[in-house]
């Protein structure tokens, strides 16, 4: 299990939306820090966005 990098809290995936720069995505999986709420995203979703 990997661990925030802002806090060192627990990182669980999620699906859910997310809104970047104004454009919405749904139902996209990615990680977020169960402490500070930090969203991770991996290379594949990064080159969408
Ligand atoms: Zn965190």
């Amino acid at each position: 299990m990997e661990k925030c990098h802002q806090c060192g809290g627990l990182i669980k995936k999620v699906v859910g939306s997310v809104t970047l720069e104004g454009i919405t995505i749904n139902d996209l999986v990615f990680e977020e820090c169960q402490q500070c709420h930090e969203q991770y995203f991996d290379e594949k979703t990064s080159i969408f966005i």
